[in-house]
């Protein structure tokens, strides 16, 4: 059986990252998984626990990264977040791909550490559209709001570092551009949808 492939997908907050990834989860399900991660982070509204994310505390979080138990973790705008390195081994052994959808500090030592990972950036039509995006979202408040555009902007220059960019136009378009690189790369898919 081929082993799973890992994608990294990044891109500012607000971009649309969980929407077309989403998409994509929802067409593979059968052989594509989402990594769960650890967060320092409060939970919004409707997100539950072991989900959207593990929600730990800082001291918890600190002695997991001692234990070498994250395969990446970074600061993002007052939190930390990061990634389970046994649970993404165990599924890439398994013959499932995985996908992290990590901001660019974690996805850069990602890359550095597996170099064999698929890595995709989301980038807005332009800096107004994202901001109308992230506003329109209504999760968080107008000081969290200016912490994400200003992270945005050190971030969208990075972009480069990355294996594809993918402008976010449309919802439909990216995700055929999306689906297409997945549809390329996985090393399983073929074989469990017969396509
Ligand atoms: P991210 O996960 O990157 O933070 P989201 O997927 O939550 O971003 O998208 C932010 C907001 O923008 C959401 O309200 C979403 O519905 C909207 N959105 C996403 N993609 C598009 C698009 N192509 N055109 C218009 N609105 C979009
Ligand atoms: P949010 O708070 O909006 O859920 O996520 C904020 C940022 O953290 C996003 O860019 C998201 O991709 C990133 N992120 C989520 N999980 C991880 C992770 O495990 N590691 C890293 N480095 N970034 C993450």
């Amino acid at each position: 059986m081929n082993k799973g492939v890992l994608f990294v997908l990044s891109g500012p907050s607000g971009v649309g990252k969980g929407t077309v990834k989403a998409k994509l989860f929802e067409e593979f399900e059968k052989c594509l998984v989402f990594s769960v991660s650890a967060t320092t982070r409060k939970p919004r509204e409707g997100e539950v626990d072991g989900r959207e994310y593990f929600f730990i505390d800082r001291d918890s979080f600190e002695r997991k990264i001692r234990e070498d138990a994250f395969l990446e973790h970074a600061e993002f705008a007052g939190n930390l977040y990061g990634t389970p390195r046994e649970a993404v081994n165990a599924q890439l052994l398994a013959g499932r791909d995985v996908l992290l959808e990590i901001e660019v500090q974690g996805a850069l030592q990602v890359m550095q550490s597996m170099p064999d990972c698929v890595s995709l950036f989301i980038l807005p039509p332009s800096f107004e559209v994202l901001e109308q995006r992230l506003r329109g979202r209504g999760t968080e408040s107008d000081e969290v709001i200016e912490r994400r555009l200003e992270q945005a902007r050190r971030e969208l220059p990075m972009a480069d570092r990355y294996m594809y960019q993918l402008v976010n136009d449309t919802i439909s378009g990216t995700y055929e551009k999306l689906r297409e690189i997945y549809l390329k790369h996985s090393k399983v898919v073929h074989q469990v949808y017969g396509i």
